[in-house]
Formats: C-alpha cells, structure tokens, sequence
C-alpha cells in the first residue's frame, strides 16, 4: 500500500514480526479448545509475558516493555487481523490504572507481576443494573479499619474467570450523589473469603474469553488497596481512562475492517461463479471500493488518535468519535464482505464470519455507541 504509519518505525516494525509469530505458534492453534472451555489457559499470559507482549507500554523501571503506544497498538492489530482474543487488552488497560494512580508499593506488588502474565487482570465496572449509567452501581465497600468490606456483584467481566486482581468501581460513600461517592479498590482474589465468580457467560462471540459475574459477598481488602490514595476518585479516574481504552476498541476495529477486505479481495479473486471470477462482477468491485475506502479513511483517523495519545494529547471527545465511527464502519464492513463470501462466510470455517460475530460487541462495550454520540453533542 502506498500508505504507512508514521507511528511504525524499524523498532515497532520488528516488534510486529514477533507478535504475529507468537500468535500464530501460541494463540491461534488454541482457539477452538479454548472456546470449548469458555477461557484462555494460563500460560497463553505467562508465555506473551515472557517475550514483553503484555504491557508494551508500561515502564521497564516496572517490569513493561518500556515502549510507547505504538507497541500495545501493534498488540492489538495483530490479535485482530488473527480474529484470536485471550484478554491482553484488558491486562493492559488494568496496569494502565495502576500506573497512572497506584502507590509506589501498589505499582512494585502488581505491575512486574501483570507484565509477566503471573497476575491476571480485570477491571470490574458494570453491574446487573448499571452499565452505560456507571454512577447508578450498588457495589459498597464499607470502612472497617485497616480494611474495605465489600459487597455486591459486578457483571461482564473480561477475565473475570482467570484474575488474580480486578479493579473494582464500588460506592464508598452511598450517601453522597454523585461522582465523589465511587472510588476503584483493587481486589487480589486468590483464595479470598466471600469473592466468588460465576461461569463464563454464554456469549456469541469471543468464546475463548472469559466473561463473568464476580460476586462480592463481605469481600476484606487492604485499605492500602485503594486507587489513589483517597476516596471518591474513582469516576473521574474511568473517565480519564477510558480515552485509553476505547481508542483500544477503535485500533482492533480498524485492523479487523482492514483484514476484512484483504481477506475478501483474495476470496472473489479466487472464487468463479458462472465461470467468471466475482471479482470480474462490478457489484463485487463497487462493494470492495467503498470498503477499501472507507477503512483506509478509517485507517487515517485511528492514526491521528494514536498519534495524540502518543503525545498525551488524545482529548475523550475524539476517543468517543474514534471509538464510536471506526466500530459503526468495522460491522457494515465486515458486513458486506461476508455478503460477497456468500455461505461460506457463514461459516465458522472463514475468518469472515468470526469477524462478524467477534465484532458486533464493539459497539457496545466500552460504552455503547450512543453514548459515545451523545458526548460528542456535549462537545458542540
Ligand atoms: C463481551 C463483553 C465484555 C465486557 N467486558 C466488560 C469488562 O471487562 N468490564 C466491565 O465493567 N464491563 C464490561 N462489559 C459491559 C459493557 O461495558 C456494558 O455491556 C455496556 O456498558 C452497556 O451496558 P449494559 O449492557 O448494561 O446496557 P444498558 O446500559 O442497559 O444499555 C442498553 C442500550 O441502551 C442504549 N443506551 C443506554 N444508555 C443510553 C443513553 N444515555 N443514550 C442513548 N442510548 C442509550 C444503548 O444502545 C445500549 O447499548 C462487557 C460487555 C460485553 C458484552
């Protein structure tokens, strides 16, 4: 292609070639045992550890990769050209939190450990009956001491089955309306009293990743366990990190649009109908132009996003834009190519029809779509 990142420099371009190689030894071939058994196994972490894939851009001084953005955007296009997930997204996002508002001691207990796939992490934000409305969650985490007692129960949770430690949005002041009454404590769940997760849950897509309920029953945590150092941070600190992570969602789906055409283009080259090719039909060509188009203007943005964050310049309106455009047009994308795949691309054969399903809760998590819609009006 006549267009290249400007962020993809030699370093991050070779860091790519092993990243590909490492899925395709190590994720890939897993994805069906791993869908059968509703999560990853422990070690696809302690493996993508092992070679500095799982917080790219955190700090060496805490055990990351000591790279920049570039390196955990690389992470996430490759996952996604591959149609494989096993949760180093979140891994990443969670160490994020840490970095950005831990303690000292926080940041040495956790960080080295979440780098090298030894502690798993979630973060544990929506309830049965809070998710787009984060401030009406009933989770409370009560004072005692040296400790925070909490109680309540959280849902959706990505690596909520594997997490050896879940940031938890809970209510430490219910009395109070408002943003001041959330703060994030983080939960290490190792043979912890009263902490409980349910089965992965039966979604239709991303089988291989665990998605839970964590139940909360007079869970104990360590005072010192607490995000920030104060109470009722918490909601302005998700909302300074969520930039972070729907620009996440907006690179995998900006990759997955990508892969979509390349894949289609080689399919209608191939595939005859009528003894001509279906690439020889114009439907085909039109259909193809536009989404070549449409990513490639798709590609330009994210680019733009990726490079703002780089620079800490990446404001939540643009995040919520990327977010909610580059998922909207990732499904009409993959959408129209599993259209011209005709059955077979729905058929879990094809990464086609992975993509399909694997796609569709982009526009939902993260924050749904229209609520991405509606901060941007804000913004007008
Ligand atoms: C596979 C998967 C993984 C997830 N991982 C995590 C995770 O790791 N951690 C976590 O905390 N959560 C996670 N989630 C939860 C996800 O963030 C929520 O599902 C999402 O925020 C929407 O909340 P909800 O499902 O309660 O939908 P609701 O809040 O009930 O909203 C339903 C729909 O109503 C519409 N809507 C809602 N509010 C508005 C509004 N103000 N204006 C206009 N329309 C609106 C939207 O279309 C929305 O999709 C995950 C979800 C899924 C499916």
């Amino acid at each position: 292609m006549l267009y290249e990142s400007r962020w993809a420099t030699d370093d991050v371009r070779a860091f790519r070639g092993t990243v590909r190689e490492f899925i395709r030894a190590e994720i890939a071939p897993h994805q069906g045992r791993w869908s059968e058994q509703g999560h990853p196994d422990a070690e696809a972490f302690t493996k993508a550890g092992a070679l500095g894939l799982l917080l790219p851009d955190v700090g060496s001084e805490h055990g990351g990769g000591g790279g920049t953005f570039a390196h955990e955007a690389v992470v996430l296009e490759e996952l996604a050209r591959a149609v494989v997930h096993f949760g180093a997204s979140v891994q990443c996002i969670v160490a994020h939190y840490v970095v950005a508002y831990g303690t000292e001691d926080q940041k040495r207990r956790w960080l080295p450990r979440m780098a090298r796939g030894e502690l798993v992490g979630a973060i544990a934000m929506t309830e049965p009956g809070a998710g787009s409305d984060l401030q009406g969650i009933k989770t409370v985490a009560r004072r005692e001491g040296d400790h925070y007692v909490i109680d309540g129960s959280k849902t959706f949770i990505n690596n909520g089955l594997v997490a050896g430690i879940v940031c938890v949005a809970v209510k430490t002041d219910p009395k109070l309306a408002g943003p001041r009454a959330m703060s994030l404590i983080c939960v290490e769940t190792r043979d912890l009293p009263g902490y409980r997760v349910g089965r992965p849950l039966d979604k239709v897509g991303r089988q291989g990743q665990d998605t839970c309920e964590l139940f909360f029953d007079g869970v104990r945590a360590p005072a010192s366990n607490l995000l920030g150092g104060a109470e009722g941070r918490g909601f302005h600190q998700i909302m300074e990190q969520l930039p972070y992570e729907r620009l996440s969602v907006a690179i995998a789906a900006t990759a997955t649009a990508e892969e979509a055409v390349t894949l289609t283009t080689r399919y209608v080259k191939e595939r005859t109908v009528s003894g001509r090719p279906l690439m020889d039909l114009q439907n085909t060509r039109m259909v193809l132009a536009k989404c070549r188009t449409e990513a490639q203007i798709g590609r330009i943005f994210v680019d733009h996003c990726i490079e703002r964050l780089m620079r800490g310049e990446l404001d939540p309106v643009t995040a919520a834009m990327a977010k909610y455009w580059l998922t909207e047009r990732e499904c009409r994308i993959v959408d129209d190519c599993v259209q011209l795949h005709g059955g077979y691309g729905y058929t879990t054969e094809y990464p086609i029809a992975r993509m399909w399903v694997d796609s569709r809760v982009e526009r939902i998590y993260a924050g749904a779509n229209e609520l991405m819609k509606e901060m941007i009006a804000w913004s007008l």
